[in-house]
């Protein structure tokens, strides 16, 4: 049975991202107001999880890095069809860069036990820095293939896959076990069913922490993280309205001097 971890983010829901604001002081964000939903492209993942689930008969276990709440998204994939849910929580995680954060996830990892591939969202709908995946294949040893858009063969103990570039795509052949992290174009994430909900009330979700990960505080957290954000500064947009008339060739007169003069072209 192909075993498969998927790695879920608990992100401030995009659509009321107006109300995460900036604390004036520790220059972190506040965004205790926003509810946290399921990164977008962590549906993705889930969801080449479960089509080989139903093609391959797989296990799927999930795992997640948050706040106690976080705990709502694991919920949400086991609803949607995942047999375990992991969520690593402390005090001890909180500020954690990228690298903390994959540091930490690896660990929650190794102590899950057997895995044949690991699926991460390409990148977070806050963050974004695209590293968490690469980050936690480098922690595991093992190789990665970021921007999956096509798993196209599936061989004994390794995978050929469709990778996104730059005007085009990489054909990448990978051993097992590997990192893979998936875009948009990958397939099209299934909804919620009732019958899930329901499942997944019977489902449990272990919590580890720093003492049952047996993690040094230093390693883990914002102790654990190379990187600090050491200002935080939002950027007021100046957009103003300007109404151009006159035919049309002189309305393009004057829109190509007002570029030109604005130095954007
Ligand atoms: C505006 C902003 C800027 C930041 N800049 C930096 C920076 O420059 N350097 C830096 O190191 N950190 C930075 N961070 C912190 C970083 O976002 C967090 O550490 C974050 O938890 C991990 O990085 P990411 O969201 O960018 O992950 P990404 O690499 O974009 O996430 C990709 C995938 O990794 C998995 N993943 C990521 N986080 C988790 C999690 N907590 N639990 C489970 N799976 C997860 C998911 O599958 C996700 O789809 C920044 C945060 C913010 C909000």
């Amino acid at each position: 049975m192909l075993k498969i971890v998927v790695c879920v983010k608990a992100v401030p829901d995009p659509k009321e991202a107006h109300k995460i604001k900036i604390d004036p002081v520790t220059k972190t964000l506040m965004r205790s107001d926003v509810p946290l939903v399921l990164n977008l492209m962590d549906k993705n993942a889930m969801e080449a999880a479960l089509q080989l689930k139903e093609q391959l008969d797989a296990h799927i276990t999930v795992l997640s890095m948050g706040p106690p709440p976080a705990g709502n998204i694991v919920k949400e994939c086991l609803a949607l069809g995942a047999d375990h849910g992991y969520l690593l929580t402390d005090q001890a995680f909180g500020g954690a860069d990228a690298f903390a954060t994959a540091y930490t996830l690896a660990k929650g990892i190794e102590q899950i036990g057997e895995y044949d591939v690991v699926f991460c969202g390409m990148a977070s709908s806050d963050g974004s820095t695209e590293w968490v995946g690469p980050q936690i294949a480098t922690f595991l040893k093992i190789p990665v293939v970021t921007r999956v858009k096509e798993l196209v063969e599936f061989g004994d103990r390794w995978w050929k896959v469709k990778a996104g570039m730059e005007n085009g795509y990489r054909l990448v052949q990978v051993k097992l076990p590997a990192v893979l992290t998936v875009s948009r174009e990958l397939n099209t994430p299934r909804t919620l069913s009732f019958s899930g909900i329901i499942k997944a009330r019977k489902k449990e979700i272990a919590e580890w922490g720093i003492n049952q990960l047996g993690l040094l505080e230093e390693t883990v957290g914002q102790k654990g993280s190379p990187t600090i954000v050491s200002n935080l500064d939002s950027i007021a947009s100046r957009r103003t309205v300007e109404i151009i008339s006159g035919t049309r060739e002189e309305k393009a007169e004057q829109l190509v001097k007002k570029l030109a003069d604005a130095g954007v072209i």
